[in-house]
């Protein structure tokens, strides 16, 4: 061989094993042999199951589906043979799929059909055979449940006592027949069971009208009746199960829904797959007899939910995990998680809308009754007679009541932001900024003529922290005034008891003395007019002298008399409590202190004793000594406006003092201060000191004055203690 043919060989090779790999493998062939009509239900989902399988495998599976039109066919089968072998010659076919132990008696009958070819077979029923599967051969166990379904009804039907099955004269028929009876009469050998296979088929129709409702009716196959007519069993079952007048029951899935009760059933769909899975191990070039054979799985329970209600089988006798079909559909079944899903929504939302509702009642309750409270606070504020402003934590007006108003004479617009303090008079601001929460301060506000008047302050802490203050006031002018007219009035009533004390006195005396005067001045005159005379009497002269002091001594009487007329007169002795009427007198120049801005303060012992004493005179006495100290102080710069008074024990006696911070009293006149009519005040009539002197003295006590070592004066005046 020359190179060039060696060349043109591997050429060739070349070219073919390219050739080889760009040609797809051939498609399998697979002829599927059912024992009986090829559009009964049964089939039809064994071949849609097989399909299922053999589209999921890239290499292409061809399938040929076919008939042996069993029992129709059952004396010509040879000629059905040779039909088969002329379309699907053995060379053109790589696996037969055999359904029903039926094909597999045709396929062993007929063995030169397709010789050497592999089997698959499904839908052989092993229930009562253990049927091995022949040379080069493989399939599924597959059980028809005719048992399980009579079970099933037993159990539907526990009170049941005859069971009546409807079956054909066809080997398939009678194989069936042979396994329920045994099956009931093994288990269920109470239940009578009549077999109406011996009937032709119109027969065994009337027999089942015939039936009460509480037999069970079953049916099973009926290839063919005894009269030798063939039928298509899966044509046959509506009309079987609408001719019984007893719940009936089929065990294939087709009867559920064509007026069966149910049945445990065959999933031909799934079978259909299981055998193609085998089919496809086997093409794929397993030895068919190596491959295990899968377990047998039981198919579902199913039952009519239309038939259980129409016998009146109750639910509860289902076994657990049963499928009822044809249950009317409503809302609650069908779309039960939806519908709880929604409600649990629309639940949600009603809580929502109802807490939502209610928060806006309690709200508005609370608005109410915030409203109602704040109509109810404004009325009670604009109807009381005192003056209301609240403030923020800056002092500025939020609100203020008409009382404010009225007093200012302006709008509530125009007052809120307002300071607080701007009302006031200048002097006033500092006291207010200081004053201290809950104390009342006299103070000036500005009313609506643009005059200070005198307002009696309160300032309360608003609750609720730093929010400022509420203030109050009320007007105390008109009182101011008229406690100062009291005052002014006091010291005139004071000035005239004064005068007339005096103007007593000096009547008394100027009566008592006029006489022993008039006496006098006669008797002198006389006696002058005698001594003129050129021989004077003497003897008269003596009589008119005698006369004269005669009258002398009445007059010294009379003066003794008088004062000691006086003195019974001021003196009306009871005990006394001199710390309360120190705290009398002191309330009453209290207004007069203020009004010229002295402050007055007294300091007392505890357990002071009792004094004896004349309570109207010594309140004249205490009376003097602070007006003069008040109107001493007065002259004075604020700071040193004040007078104060002390009383204390100081041996056998009580001691009151009463103290100013004034000028004092110059040295020259500090002994001339009790002297009747001593006076440095311009409308002063100097009898003050003079009778508070009398007054004390006759209470056996003692007055007297100094000046301070710093700034001012004491005068000091003691009572005897009451024993
Ligand atoms: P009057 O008050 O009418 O002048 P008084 O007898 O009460 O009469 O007072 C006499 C004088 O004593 C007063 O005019 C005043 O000069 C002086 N005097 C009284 N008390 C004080 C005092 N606390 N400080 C300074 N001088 C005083």
């Amino acid at each position: 061989m020359n190179s060039g043919h060696l060349l043109a060989g591997a050429g060739l090779w070349l070219l073919s094993a390219v050739l080889q790999a760009q040609t797809p493998p051939r498609a399998w062939r697979v002829v599927v042999l059912h024992p009986t009509d090829l559009y009964s239900r049964n089939i039809a989902q064994i071949d849609a199951g097989i399909r299922a399988t053999f589209a999921q495998v890239s290499r292409r599976v061809e399938l040929f589906p076919e008939s042996l039109h069993l029992p129709q066919n059952a004396q010509n089968l040879s000629d059905v043979a040779e039909d088969l072998k002329r379309r699907h010659p053995a060379e053109l076919v790589d696996l037969v799929i055999a359904n029903s132990s039926y094909v597999d008696d045709f396929l062993n009958r007929y063995p030169n059909l397709w010789p050497g070819i592999p089997r698959v077979h499904l839908g052989t029923d092993i229930s009562d055979t253990d049927r091995v599967f022949g040379p080069n051969a493989t399939g599924l166990k597959v059980r028809i449940e005719m048992e399980a379904t009579i079970d099933l009804a037993v159990r539907l039907q526990p009170n049941a006592r005859n069971v009546v099955l409807v079956g054909g004269a066809y080997a398939s028929d009678q194989h069936f027949l042979r396994v329920v009876k045994r099956h009931l009469a093994e288990k269920y050998p109470a239940i009578q069971v009549r077999s109406l296979d011996n009937l032709p088929y119109q027969r065994q129709l009337e027999e089942l009208g015939k039936l009460p409702p509480d037999f069970i009716a079953m049916y099973l196959t009926l290839y063919q009746d005894s009269t030798g007519a063939y039928f298509d069993i899966a044509q046959l079952a509506r009309e079987i199960a609408q001719a019984s007048t007893a719940p009936i029951y089929y065990s294939q899935i087709s009867g559920v829904g064509e007026g069966y009760v149910g049945c445990v059933c065959m999933e031909w769909e799934r079978v259909g797959r299981e055998a193609a899975v085998l089919a496809l191990k086997v093409l794929q070039g397993q030895n068919p007899e190596s491959i295990p054979v899968p377990p047998t799985v039981r198919g579902p329970t199913a039952v009519d939910w239309r038939q259980l209600n129409r016998w009146g089988i109750s639910e509860s006798n289902l076994p657990p995990g049963t499928r009822v079909l044809f249950r009317p559909r409503n809302i609650w079944s069908e779309y039960r998680w939806y519908v709880i899903g929604a409600m649990g929504v629309v639940l949600v939302q009603a809580l929502l809308i109802a807490g939502l509702l209610f928060q806006r009642a309690k709200r508005r309750r609370a608005e109410a009754d915030v409203r109602e409270s704040e109509s109810r606070f404004r009325t009670i504020a604009d109807s009381a007679p005192v003056m209301i402003v609240i403030c923020n934590a800056q002092s500025n007006c939020e609100w203020c009541n008409k009382a404010w108003l009225e007093f200012t004479g302006a709008t509530l617009a125009d007052s809120i932001g307002l300071s607080y303090d701007s009302h006031f008079h200048p002097d006033d601001r500092r006291s207010i900024r200081d004053a201290s929460p809950g104390r009342p301060l006299e103070m000036r506000l500005r009313g609506r003529d643009g005059e200070y008047r005198w307002v009696l302050c309160t300032q309360t802490i608003r609750a609720g922290g730093d929010k400022g203050f509420i203030g109050s006031g009320i007007d105390i002018s008109e009182r101011k005034e008229t406690e100062a007219a009291l005052q002014k009035n006091r010291a005139e009533v004071a000035h005239l008891a004064r005068l007339s004390l005096m103007g007593e006195l000096l009547a008394s005396i100027s009566h008592e003395l006029n006489q022993p005067l008039t006496s006098i001045r006669t008797n002198a005159e006389v006696a002058q007019i005698l001594i003129g005379r050129e021989n004077p009497d003497l003897e008269k002269i003596r009589e008119c002298l005698a006369d004269i002091v005669g009258d002398d001594y009445r007059a010294s009487e009379i003066i003794v008399r008088l004062r000691g007329l006086a003195k019974r007169q001021t003196q009306k002795p009871v005990s006394l409590d001199i710390e309360s009427l120190v705290v009398e007198v002191m309330r009453l120049v209290q207004s007069d202190a203020l009004l010229h801005k002295v402050i007055l303060s007294v300091q007392r012992e505890d357990n002071l004793p009792l004094v004896h004493g004349d309570r109207i005179g010594l309140q004249q006495v205490l009376l003097n000594l602070l007006l003069n100290a008040v109107s001493a102080a007065q002259e004075c710069p604020p700071p040193r406006r004040k007078v104060a008074v002390s009383v204390a024990r100081a041996g056998a006696s009580v001691q009151i003092d009463v103290r100013d911070w004034a000028n004092g009293i110059r040295a020259d006149k500090l002994s001339r201060l009790f002297e009747p009519f001593f006076t440095t005040k311009p409308d002063g009539l100097g009898m003050g000191l003079p009778i508070c002197k009398n007054i004390i003295e006759s209470h056996n006590g003692r007055l007297w004055a100094e000046n301070n070592p710093d700034e001012g004066a004491t005068f000091h005046f003691t009572l005897p203690i009451s024993s």
